[in-house]
């Protein structure tokens, strides 16, 4: 069978439209951490709000209710992209400021508080997106990874100036513990 009718054999299909909704989730959730910094939502940046696991959490019930395979994948993504904003987030140039995760009305955390906060978070986020994703194959999984690998890639080259290799292991030893 050549390449093409390889590719168009529903399976096949049906295995890359999941991992598309799993990119496509995971895209979202690389950033959706940091809408506290829309004014209108009146958080401060790096709140628990949006620097949690809750965000993941919804998308997962959305999904749930929505009761479709896709968004199902989507919600995986979301999850994991999360996760790897927030370990990211786990390591900041300093721990002063805008780095310090923030609780509505009770003000800024201690770094102490901050990084078991993040790193926690990182840990759900990992186990919720494992836990959620459909069906997990030896392509769809290759797939994801990658997905999340370039996603990694993206972050290391958004924030050069920054330790890469501590979200890497931070996510890699969370990640292996989640599966
Ligand atoms: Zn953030």
């Amino acid at each position: 069978m050549n390449a093409v009718l390889e590719f168009a054999d529903p399976n096949t299909l049906a295995q890359v439209v999941d991992v598309v909704c799993f990119a496509v989730g995971a895209w979202l959730g690389s950033w959706f951490p940091d809408i506290d910094r829309i004014a209108v939502l009146r958080l401060r940046h790096r709140s628990t709000v949006t620097h949690g696991c809750a965000g993941p959490a919804l998308a997962i019930v959305a999904g749930h209710v929505a009761a479709n395979e896709w968004a199902g994948w989507v919600a995986a993504g979301f999850a994991a992209g999360v996760g790897l904003h927030l370990a990211f987030d786990l390591f900041p140039g300093k721990w002063r400021g805008f780095a310090l995760v923030d609780v509505p009305r009770l003000g800024r955390c201690t770094k102490t508080v901050s990084v078991a906060w993040l790193f926690a978070n990182v840990f759900v986020c990992a186990g919720l997106a494992v836990w959620t994703v459909p069906a997990l194959d030896t392509f769809s999984f290759v797939a994801c990874v990658a997905v999340l690998g370039v996603l990694y890639f993206y972050g290391v080259f958004k924030k050069s100036e920054h330790f890469a290799a501590g979200p890497l292991l931070t996510l890699l030893s969370l990640g292996a513990d989640a599966l």
